[in-house]
């Protein structure tokens, strides 16, 4: 009974049982379009997947390296996307942000957007497949993510589509735009240990943490920059962590934003912040 050997290998780790149910749900499907259930109703799999999955799974009890680094995969809006150790594993409560931008974009027609600081490229990415008529440029300061971005942009059939600029934040930005949405790092590098070890060890610093005490630095630099990025009537759209709301919401009031939208996620954080450019008088 290998499902009983894999569960066994989590929970002597201190994993409980729907945590390892989870996980092995999850390697299962990456590596074989299998679930869990598929198991319980009797597919088989061959001595060599077992062993495969089991080194996996004892490298992930082991170690404490998410399953998505270790098998280089992650689910974003109901799609895959490569990930690794130079972007951020995408997260649920980024796909409220997407949400949002589609919403937004709705009403634009032809959209012109840029994801700042798109890592494995699952917002601006996510955002054409759900709507072809956005054009999206996607921007990191790592080349690293860059390529990853565009691997998934070519997984997903839209490379030739996409325009791709390394640039830190706006430096290399010649373009406007109708939106900029970004979900930038935003840990205070002092908050570093209250972290999950997942997190604190294997998610890409760079993707995480500012250097200022709020974890606002980011939110700061591009707000004050984007009304020169933002055609007439344009929008920005952040992801937030814990505690920014308010702080974000003065910063936009402040750089001529207005009709300011906060949306709270799943644990009632709020999570999500939308603002439009006032028109130049
Ligand atoms: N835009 C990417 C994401 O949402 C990366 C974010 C980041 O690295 N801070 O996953």
């Amino acid at each position: 009974m290998y499902l009983k050997s894999f569960i066994d290998a989590y929970i002597s780790n201190g994993f409980d049982f729907q945590e390892a149910k989870t996980e092995i749900d999850f390697v299962l499907e990456v590596l074989f379009n299998y679930s869990y259930k598929d198991f319980l109703l009797n597919k088989q799999l061959t001595i060599e997947q077992i062993k495969k999955v089991q080194k996996i799974i004892d490298e992930r009890v082991k170690t404490n390296k998410p399953l998505q680094q270790i098998l280089g995969t992650a689910f974003f809006y109901g799609r895959r996307f490569f990930v690794n150790e130079y972007t951020l594993i995408p997260r649920p409560e980024t796909e409220l942000l997407v949400q949002e931008v589609i919403n937004i974009t709705k009403e634009l027609g032809s959209p012109k957007i840029i994801d700042i600081g798109t890592g494995t490229g699952c917002i601006g990415l996510t955002l054409m497949l759900e709507n072809p008529k956005i054009n999206a440029n996607l921007s990191d300061i790592q080349q690293e993510a860059i390529e990853t971005a565009k691997k998934n942009a070519l997984y997903h059939n839209i490379l030739s589509g996409v325009k791709f600029i390394k640039s830190d934040l706006f430096e290399n930005i010649t373009d406007k735009y109708d939106v900029i949405v970004s979900n930038p790092p935003y840990i205070p590098l002092k908050d570093k240990n209250t972290l999950q070890i997942e997190v604190r060890e294997y998610d890409s610093p760079v993707a995480l943490f500012t250097k200022d005490d709020e974890g606002i630095e980011f939110y700061e630099k591009i707000i004050r920059q984007a009304q020169f990025y933002l055609n007439k009537q344009g929008f920005i759209a952040f992801e937030l962590g814990i505690n920014q709301a308010d702080t974000v919401k003065k910063l936009l009031k402040k750089n001529n934003f207005y009709n300011i939208k906060i949306i709270k996620d799943f644990n009632s954080v709020e999570r999500v912040i939308t603002a439009k450019i006032k028109p130049s008088q």
